[in-house]
């Protein structure tokens, strides 16, 4: 059944290296994975995976290789004396890391041979081989379409970015920024709220409620920012009316004993802005304030 799936390489057997293997093992592609750990891989085994004793033996094995380790030096470490072995495969490094590492991987592959795609993975490995799972790829359009069907088994969102290897990495720091950012708040609103005997649980579903209302004013926002003309034009709230409710929440949490740093910085980076002049526009004004190139 699986001799016309493509075989598949998996290097690193780590929580998601384990998930992703045993999503293409799952899919009956012929499924070929090393760890530098032995033992790792004795699960997948029992499942049908081939154990190779070495990298480079698992690389000969597969048609695809997909790399899963902790950073990029520990990627280098290990496909780096590889060299010709990797000659004429398809690479794809789903490792975190900088947007420079991936080109300078996506550099190294070409003298290689090695056709390269790199990508992010937004999902944890529960989540992988979900409808619902995202994973950002970058690299050859047609290295990407080509093994497509058997990337989405890893997460039906799978999306391509485009032939630029950095944009995975990219999107990845945004998205986890974001959800940083929000959990944070989340976590300040709960130690208010905590104060006055209210638990978490009761605070989730307001939470809920205004998160909703927020991905509102970012569809507006973003279409502000993207129309350039630096308008930001407040068909909501003015800065000077979010300020003045910023300072509202800093002297609540003060008079609560809660932290402030959290609600300083954003009263700060309001302040800048209105200083530049924007104290009629919208939020999105605020945007100024995280370019390193002032408008
Ligand atoms: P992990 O469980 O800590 O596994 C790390 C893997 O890297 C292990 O297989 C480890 O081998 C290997 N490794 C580390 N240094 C090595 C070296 N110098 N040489 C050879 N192998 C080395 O981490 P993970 O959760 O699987 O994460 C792997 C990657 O996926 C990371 O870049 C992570 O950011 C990314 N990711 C993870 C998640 C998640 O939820 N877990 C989500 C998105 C992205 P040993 O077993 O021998 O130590």
């Amino acid at each position: 059944m699986s001799d016309n799936r493509t075989p598949v390489t998996v290097l690193g057997l780590g929580l998601m290296g384990q998930a992703l293997a045993a999503a293409f093992l799952g899919a009956g592609h012929p499924t070929t994975v090393w760890n530098r750990t032995a033992g790792k891989a004795d699960g997948l085994v029992s499942r049908g995976a081939v154990s190779a004793a070495t990298p480079g033996e698992a690389v000969a094995a597969g048609e695809l290789v997909v790399v899963c380790l902790s950073t990029y030096d520990s990627v280098h470490e290990v496909i780096g004396p590889l060299g010709a072995a990797l000659r004429g495969k398809v690479l794809v490094n789903l490792t975190t890391g900088p947007s420079e590492r991936a080109h300078e991987t996506a550099e190294w592959a070409l003298e290689q041979g090695t056709e390269y795609l790199d990508g992010v993975i937004m999902a944890t490995p529960p989540g992988i081989g979900a409808d619902s799972s995202v994973l950002f790829y970058a690299g050859p359009r047609a290295v990407y379409e080509a093994h497509e069907p058997t990337l989405k088994l890893l997460g039906g969102g799978t999306t391509y970015l485009g032939a630029d290897h950095g944009m995975p990495a990219l999107y990845d720091v945004s998205l986890l920024g974001l959800m940083w950012g929000t959990l944070n708040s989340f976590l300040h609103g709960v130690a208010v709220l905590e104060t006055a005997g209210i638990g978490a649980r009761q605070y989730l579903p307001w939470a809920h409620m205004w998160l909703d209302a927020v991905k509102g004013f970012t569809a507006d926002y973003a279409a502000q920012i993207d129309a350039g003309d630096g308008a930001f034009p407040a068909h909501d709230a003015t800065l000077e009316t979010h300020l003045e409710a910023l300072k509202h929440l800093v002297h609540q949490s003060e008079a609560l004993g809660v932290d402030t740093e959290l609600p300083k910085y954003s009263q700060a980076l309001i302040e800048r802005v209105i200083e530049q002049g924007h104290a009629g526009n919208s939020y999105a004004a605020v945007v100024k304030a995280y370019r390193r190139l002032s408008e």
